[in-house]
C-alpha cells in the first residue's frame, strides 16, 4: 500500500490540528448562546466520511445522536463522479433536531445536492454541512458547505476514509496515488 503513494498532500498532524479546530467551531456554533435549544444529530455519509466523523465527534462535547446515510458516486475504479445514488439510510427521528451532515469531500456537489433535500423533508430544526476536503473546481464552489477542512487541487486523492476501489481508506494521510496503482501504465 505504501508503495502506491505518489505524494502526501496533507499529513497526519495537519489533519489532527484541523479536525480539532473544526470541532471547536462546530461545538461553539451548537452551544448556547449561539444555539439555545435542540440536540444535534451527526450524519456521516458512508463510507468515505466515517474516519473523519469518528475523529471529529470525539472533540465535540455535545449531546448527540448519530444517523447514517449511504451514497455511492464513485463506484469501483471510477475517477470521476458517476452521479450520486442513495443506497440506504438509518437516520432515526431527526424532527426538531439540528442535523450536521458530514462528508469526506465536496467534488461535483452531487452528493450534497442529493442528500440535503432528503434530510430537510424529515423536519429537522436545521441542516448544516461539513466536508473534510473541497476540490478547487467551479462545481464544488457552487454548493454551499458550512464547514470545510481543506481546499485541495482538483486531483484524485485517497486516504483518511477516501478510497480507490474501496482500498486505501485506512491510510492516515491524504495522498495521491501513482498511476500504476490505478491500473494505468505510467
Ligand atoms: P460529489 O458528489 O461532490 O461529486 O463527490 C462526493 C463523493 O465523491 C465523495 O464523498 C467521494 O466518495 C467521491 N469523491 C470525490 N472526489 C474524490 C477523490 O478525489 N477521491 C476519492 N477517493 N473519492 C472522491
Ligand atoms: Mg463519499
Amino acid at each position: 500500500m505504501q508503495a502506491d503513494i505518489d505524494r502526501v498532500l496533507i499529513s497526519r498532524s495537519q489533519i489532527a490540528d484541523r479536525v480539532r479546530e473544526l470541532a471547536e467551531r462546530i461545538t461553539a456554533d451548537h452551544s448556547p448562546p449561539a444555539m439555545m435549544d435542540g440536540e444535534i444529530t451527526i450524519v456521516p455519509i458512508l463510507t468515505g466520511a466515517v474516519i473523519f466523523c469518528a475523529d471529529l465527534i470525539r472533540h465535540m462535547p455535545l449531546a448527540m445522536k448519530i444517523g447514517l446515510i449511504t451514497v455511492s458516486s464513485y463506484p469501483g475504479t471510477a475517477l470521476r463522479s458517476q452521479g450520486a445514488q442513495l443506497l440506504g439510510r438509518q437516520l432515526g427521528d431527526i424532527r426538531g433536531r439540528h442535523v450536521l451532515l458530514v462528508d469526506d469531500i465536496l467534488d461535483s456537489g452531487g452528493t450534497l445536492r442529493l442528500v440535503t433535500p432528503i434530510l430537510r423533508q424529515l423536519g429537522p430544526a436545521s441542516v448544516k454541512t461539513c466536508v473534510f476536503l473541497r476540490k478547487d473546481r467551479p462545481a464544488a464552489r457552487e454548493v454551499h458547505a458550512d464547514y470545510v477542512g481543506f481546499d485541495i487541487p482538483d486531483q484524485f486523492v485517497v486516504g483518511y476514509g477516501l478510497d480507490y476501489d474501496d482500498y486505501y481508506r485506512n491510510l492516515p494521510e491524504i495522498v495521491t496515488l501513482r498511476p500504476a496503482a490505478m491500473g494505468k501504465s505510467s
